[in-house]
């Protein structure tokens, strides 16, 4: 019959620093199923690492180790992760149970990492009837004696039906009536027929088992049976039994398992509450910040478009003359002009502009009383006021009527009032412009300067009277335009454009009118806002950095601490990605708590701003998604380094680590 185990001539030495150890010098083992195996020896003499070795949580440096026939210490680390979750249970000297979780939750842990489907709950909870403690099920570990947990550990390794235990002086941190319960579990499993090989350095002990190996200096010095020898053994060698399970592929994600990681990433977040709030505090400043700076910035911008828009952004102005050249065209005549008709036709693409209006100027001499003021003359239709915000706020506009009888009114500028009326009231007076008698019958609202212009040296009468009465032009200086919306400008530029070569019969090339419009305002205020949204990203990047990098510290502080857990959890059959997951959930669990938080306070802060200081906000979705993906990015590239730390643990050195 098959051996269950098989060393041959096994070597393993540690290496500290410049010294080594030969803890195993050739020891050869046959060891077959059903057997109860007591390893003993003085302390030193190697037993723990000929267990580590066959519970393949460690590999021999030379020599051979086959399990079932198969050789298993060539197998990848993840292939003997899942030898171990399938055929062995372990029971430690310091019982190893995960002291944040309940008695059950512990030893269905397992489980986990098996690769099926289920809770497993009712598995633990027979196997913790089986070792008498199943009304201490929801019990955390520190809530039982040595003892009981001991027992807990028992009903962890046996879980998954593994058909070998290991035991590494399962007894030694216990009282003798306890180490009597425990012996006396693991006697009735051999009975079952489990192979058991324990490691135990007392006689009373040893003597439960069957068979006891003495070890020396890293040898095997005595074999012996006892008790009629391997007479369990036979009945349970025919059990067959498969190193792999059988579709142990499936990933955590597939598994259910990932549920159960978010569950115990979340309790280890909230087991520090502390910690973990203070070690996300960067990020959540971070993203609240630029929550609310955006907010402010998005608030400021659309303040600032409404008041483009009523200054007139989607206005177009049409003229004649070169648009290479500023202002007149100069050369043979080269010069559009415009006349009402053009007005009206442009007016007539309804689609695309609103408003359109005529424009003439010229030179007013405007005289009242003794005073006498050069200045502006402006002939404008009657949607100019509108258009060009020019409706007066002191006074009126003209109305249709006055427009068509050629009325002699007039609405002038600041300057002009300031001037010839000093801080009197002009509204109502008469005045001589250009040596006609015009009523006043507004002041137009203050505009300030455009470049060196004084926009509110003006006087703006009706176009048609300044056509026909006060210039005695016949046709119009320009066209203004106003535009449906700021998207469709270009639009509205090509077809004006087209309009008008059509009417005027020119070609393509021809130079002899421009449409100008207010993109050089809106470049500005975009520009402005580029350079703001750069500022806020800096600042963004800086924060999630800086709370990035806290993130990665407690991280690396957990994986020192958790160091154990981490072997516990690889010695029950955890593979690299499994840890490797474990750990980035837990990074990501928490600079997300920290970006859903931060997000919270952004907005709450941008909405006490916009009540208390009257500032304009706009919180976007677009910046909320944002920085809770930049959250979550943080924590996965933070949380990298330390999760292939804790990946790359060896489960021995993890599992003796202080
Ligand atoms: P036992 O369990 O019989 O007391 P061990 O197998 O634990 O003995 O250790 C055998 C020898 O190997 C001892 O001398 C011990 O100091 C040494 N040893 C065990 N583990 C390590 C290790 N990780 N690094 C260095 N030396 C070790
Ligand atoms: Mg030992």
């Amino acid at each position: 019959m098959r051996p269950l185990i098989e060393l041959q001539d096994v070597h393993r030495t540690y290496r500290i620093g410049e010294s080594t150890v030969h803890a195993l010098r050739g020891v050869s083992l046959t060891v077959r199923q059903g057997e109860f195996i007591a390893i003993m020896g003085a302390s030193g003499s190697g037993k723990s690492s000929m267990l580590q070795i066959l519970g393949l949580l460690d590999n021999p440096d030379s020599g051979e180790y086959r399990i079932a026939g198969q050789s298993v210490n060539t197998l990848s680390d993840d292939e003997q992760a899942g030898v171990r979750n399938n055929v062995a249970g372990f029971v430690f000297q310091q019982f190893h149970l995960l002291r944040r979780m309940s008695v059950v939750d512990n030893v269905r842990l397992p489980h986990i990492y098996g690769g099926l489907k289920g809770d497993f709950r009712r598995e633990a909870e027979a196997r913790l009837a089986l070792v008498g403690l199943e009304h201490r099920m929801h019990h955390t570990p520190n809530q039982l004696s040595g003892g009981e947990q001991q027992r807990v550990a028992i009903a962890r390794a046996l879980v998954r039906d593994p058909i070998m235990i290991f035991a590494d002086e399962p007894t030694g941190n216990l009282d003798t009536k306890n180490s009597a319960e425990i012996m006396n579990i693991l006697k009735g499993l051999h009975e079952e027929g489990k192979t058991i090989i324990m490691v135990t350095h007392e006689t009373d002990i040893a003597a439960y088992a069957e068979r006891v190996i003495t070890m020396r200096d890293g040898v095997i010095v005595s074999d012996e049976k006892r008790k009629g020898g391997d007479r369990k053994g036979t009945a349970a060698a025919e059990a067959p039994f498969a190193l792999h399970a059988g579709e142990k592929k499936g990933s955590l994600w597939k598994s259910g398992g990932f549920g159960g990681f978010m569950a115990q990433a979340f309790q280890s977040i909230l087991a520090n509450k502390i910690r973990s709030l203070l070690s996300v505090l960067g990020i959540l400043v971070g993203v609240a910040s630029v929550i609310a700076m955006m907010a402010l910035g998005e608030g400021a911008r659309l303040a600032m478009q409404e008041q483009l828009r009523s200054m007139g952004s989607n206005l177009l102005s049409v003229r004649g003359g070169s648009a290479k050249i500023r202002g007149a065209a100069q050369g043979a005549g080269a010069v559009a002009r415009f006349t009402m008709r053009d007005v009206e036709a442009i007016a007539a693409l309804r689609s695309l502009v609103k408003n359109a209006t005529g424009v003439v100027s010229g030179n007013g001499q405007v005289v009242y009383e003794n005073n006498n003021w050069s200045t502006n003359l402006e002939g404008a239709g009657y949607e100019y006021g509108l258009m060009r915000s020019a409706v007066p706020t002191v006074g009126r506009w003209f109305t249709r009527e006055e427009l068509q009888t050629r009325a002699k009114v007039a609405i002038i500028g600041v300057t002009v009032a300031r001037e010839l009326f000093g801080s009197a009231n002009p509204v109502g007076r008469t005045v001589k412009i250009n040596r006609i008698n015009f009523k006043i019958i507004g002041i137009a609202p203050a505009k300030g300067f455009s470049g060196p212009r004084d926009e509110d040296d003006v006087v703006i009468v009706p176009l048609t009277t300044a056509m026909y009465r006060v210039i005695g032009k016949e046709y119009l200086s320009g066209i203004f335009v106003e535009v449906s919306s700021p998207e469709r400008i270009e639009q509205a530029k090509t077809a004006i454009d087209g309009l008008i070569r059509k009417r005027h019969r020119l070609q393509e090339d021809d130079d002899t009118f421009n449409i100008r419009d207010m993109t050089e305002i809106q470049q500005m205020l975009s520009s402005t806002t580029e350079t703001m949204s750069m500022l806020l990203g800096s600042i963004a990047a800086i924060s999630l950095l800086v709370g990035g990098i806290g993130i990665m510290n407690i991280m690396l502080v957990s994986v020192t601490e958790r160091t154990r857990e981490i072997g516990l959890r690889k010695a029950i059959g955890a593979r690299k990605s499994d840890i490797m997951l474990q750990f980035l959930v837990e990074a990501v669990g928490m600079t997300l708590s920290g970006g859903i938080i931060g997000v919270a306070t952004g907005v709450g802060v941008s909405l006490l701003l916009s009540f208390f200081a009257g500032w304009a906000v706009k919180t976007s979705l677009y910046s909320i998604i944002l920085a809770t993906l930049f959250s979550v990015m943080t924590g996965l590239f933070f949380g990298l380094w330390p999760a292939r730390k804790a990946a790359e643990l060896k489960p021995v050195e993890a599992l003796r680590y202080e």
